[in-house]
This record gives structure tokens, sequence and C-alpha cells, in this order.
């Protein structure tokens, strides 16, 4: 194998959450020569953005420069990753420097597939659409429900994988709260749009979901998903696919969630599920390395492992992934397994939270003990607003949790 111009025994792929956290981790395992990709120059905790699109906290307090996480040792490159050769271990960039590898680690996050909507895209433009996907548009969704006073307001989720499964369904919680305190939920009709037959994949939390849904009087189509938006006409279609349907719903606000899909240039990659249109690094999922080159390994939201995509699955994944690399360094067979383990924290109204965790079983599987967090709770909430953030800086990032 030639050697490229420049070459690191580990290279990582993208400094979000999985990124950092795994970096973090090898560095203080004593692992030398890790370097990242990354372009960005700010890291964003995004589980914040709900809050921020709730009216619970301030944007500015979900962003740090990327500069005060990278964990020290770590040769950051500060550049987009384009391409992978994963036969000749080399990564080019958007520069077109080529790097060479001994150990990947891909973790470049999700795309946001506007474009995948008809008329999605434009709508945001305009004062009545907004999202909590991106850390610009959040502080819009709160404008928008503040000055709500009567009409209609859809909340909407799309089918397939996306980050934070819940999040669609917490800013509508938020909402209708919020309406509920000022007195004007009784004029607005509150819409929830899910692909899903049920309000969640597990039943205990499912169930405790029709009851806050029935408490707000929140009309939920299910098996439902938006497949056109009218940003002129303020009309949103959805296709209802149990029935084969589709109906036109005028809406005065809505709040709308992108279908996702690994980025394009990964899709492209040897490294992509041929398998699979949405293109995620095929990993197993349990040890997290590549299924067919053993020096690759994948985790967060880019990884095909069937897990809920979030950072509750990412503070689990990034352990195995440090294990087991450093075994694969050593010549030895990775051990240590991801039992799929993942929460969301759903938040039900602005000072009540139920915590669903779960693994691959699909069934509940609580860490805190002596609390029944299957039903939301109060305690919970300030676990969301500050217990979760204090973890991720302080413990996640520094490859401490
Ligand atoms: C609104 C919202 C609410 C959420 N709520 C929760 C929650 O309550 N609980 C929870 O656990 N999770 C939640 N999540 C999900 C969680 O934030 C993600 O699962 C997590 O951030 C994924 O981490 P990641 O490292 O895979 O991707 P990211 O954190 O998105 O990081 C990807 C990184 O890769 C970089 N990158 C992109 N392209 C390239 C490239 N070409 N080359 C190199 N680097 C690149 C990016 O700049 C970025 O730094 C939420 C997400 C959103 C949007």
């Amino acid at each position: 194998m030639a050697i490229s111009p420049m070459h690191h025994r580990v290279l990582i792929v993208g400094g979000g959450s999985a990124g950092i956290s795994v970096a973090a981790r090898l560095r203080r395992a004593g692992v030398d020569d890790v370097a990242m990709i990354e372009p960005a120059q700010t890291h964003y905790y995004q589980p914040l953005w709900t809050l921020v699109g709730g009216g619970c906290a301030p944007a500015a307090e979900s962003a740090r420069p990327e500069s005060s996480v990278m964990p020290k040792g770590i040769a950051w490159i500060k550049d987009s990753a384009e391409q992978v050769d994963a036969d000749s271990q080399v990564v080019t960039t958007a520069s077109g420097v080529r790097v060479g590898y001994d150990y990947l680690v891909m973790c470049p996050g999700i795309q946001l597939d506007w474009g995948k909507v008809a008329g999605m895209a434009d709508a945001l433009a305009t004062p009545a659409v907004s999202s909590n996907y991106t850390y610009d548009l959040a502080p819009k969704t709160w404008e928008r429900i503040r000055s709500l006073r009567r009409g209609t307001a859809v909340f909407t989720m799309p089918a397939g994988p996306i980050k934070c499964a819940g999040a669609p369904q917490k800013i509508t919680y938020l909402a209708a709260d919020y309406w509920r305190q000022q007195d004007v939920l009784g004029d607005i009709r509150v819409v929830l749009v899910l692909p899903t037959p049920a309000m969640f994949g597990v039943k205990v939390f499912s169930d405790e979901l029709e009851r806050v849904v029935a408490h707000y009087g929140i009309e939920v189509h299910k098996n439902s998903e938006l497949v056109e938006v009218d940003a002129d006409g303020r009309q949103a279609v959805i296709a209802d696919n149990s029935a084969d349907t589709k109906d036109a719903i005028g809406y005065d606000f809505m709040h709308v969630v992108p279908p996702q899909s690994a980025p394009d240039w990964v899709k492209a990659t040897d490294l992509a599920d041929p398998a699979s249109p949405a293109g995620y690094v095929e990993i197993d999922k349990h040890t997290l390395q590549h299924t067919r080159y053993p020096n690759v390994y994948a985790l967060g939201d880019a990884g095909s492992s069937p897990n809920s995509k979030t950072g509750a699955a990412i503070r689990k994944q990034a352990t195995v992934v440090a294990t087991n690399l450093q075994a694969t360094m050593g010549d030895t067979t990775p051990t240590a397994r991801y039992d799929g383990y993942a929460s969301c924290p759903l938040t039900t109204a602005q000072d009540k939270m139920l915590l669903a965790e779960f693994d691959y079983s699909m069934q509940p599987a609580p860490s805190i003990p002596f609390i029944d967090t299957t039903k939301e709770r109060k305690d919970m909430w300030y676990l969301k607003r500050y217990g979760l953030p204090a973890l991720y800086w302080n413990l996640m990032l520094t490859g401490r949790a």
C-alpha cells in the first residue's frame, strides 16, 4: 500500500457527539496518532433545540466552539471528508487532501433531506413554517408558537429513521401546554402527523403518550406523512398511507421535520450498506465494526445499526467502539457489544417529562433505580433541562460517561 502524503494511525470523520466522545476515550486509553476531519467551528448540543423551540432555553446555550471540545492530542484537520477509498485506506477531503489511515471511525452524522418533500424547503422561508432541526430555525419555532392565538397548528414527522424520533412529538406537547397556559388552546386545532401506527414503538410509553394527546385534545393522524407544502396557500398535503388517500390541511403554523438519510457522499462510498437506499455505513449492530472492512468502525447517526438515532445511544456506542477498535489494533477479536440502548426524554409539558429508555428488544430498559420514568414527571424535567446538558459537556464529551 502506497503511503499517502498525510497518514494517521486512527482517523475519525466527524467531530459531533459521536466523534468527540470516541476521540476522548481513545486519548484517555493512551492511543496515539489520532486525527479528526471536522469542518465546523461550532459544536452543538442538538437535544437543547427542542427546548429552544418550546421557549424553555436560549439557542446560544447549545453552541460551543469546536476547539473547546476537541480532546488534547487530536490532530484536527479542518476540512470536509468527500470520498473514502476503503481498499487503499485513504480519505480525500473537499480541498483535495488525501489522508491515509490504518483504522477509520466514521461518524459524520445524518443528512436532512429538505428537498424530498415538495415545497418544504421554500416553506421554511415563510413566517408560518419552522423546524427545530437547525440551530437557526429553532428560535423561529418559539416566535411562532408564542404569537399564535387561534387557527390550526400542524406538527409533522417523516417516515424512515430520523435523529431523535421523539422530537416531532416533544415540540407538539410543549406548544400545546404553552397555549393551555395562555388559555387559547381551545381556539387552536392542534394536528400531529405520524408515519407510525402507534405513538411510540414501546407499548408502555405509547400508552402514556395516548393519555397526553387526549389531555391536550390533539388530533393525531397515524400512518400518515406530509408529502407536499403549498407555502403561498398555507396548505399541507397529508398522505394517509393506510387508507391510500391524500388530504390538504390549511395551517396557520407548521413545524416540519425533514426526511433523513446518510450524507450523499457516504452513500457513494464502498462503506455504505448496498442493500439500503438510506446508505448508512454498514456495521455489525453489536460490535459496530464494519461488516466488510474490519479496520473500519462507525457509530452515531451515520451508522446502519437499527437503534434509535440519539445522543443517548452514542453514549453507549462510544465505549464499545473505543474498546473494540483497540482490540482490532491489538489483533484480537472485538468482544464489546452494544445492546441497542437508546433513550428519549419526551417533554410532555413545559415542566414535565417522561424518560423512554429501551434497547434492541424494544422493551423498557430503565437506568434510574426506584423512579418510574414511564410516566410524565416534574423531576425528570430538571434532568432534561439541566442534568443531561451537564452530563453531555462535562462527562460524555470528555470520555468519562
Ligand atoms: C431537534 C433535535 C432534538 C434531539 N433531541 C435529542 C434528545 O433529547 N436526546 C438524545 O439523546 N438525542 C437527541 N437528538 C439527537 C442527537 O443530537 C444526535 O443523535 C447526535 O447529535 C448524533 O451525533 P453524531 O455525532 O452522529 O452527529 P452530529 O452530532 O450531527 O455530528 C456530525 C458531525 O460531523 C461533521 N461533518 C458533517 N459532514 C462532514 C464531512 N463531510 N466530513 C467531516 N465531518 C463532517 C459535522 O460538522 C458534525 O460536527 C436530537 C436531535 C435534534 C436535531
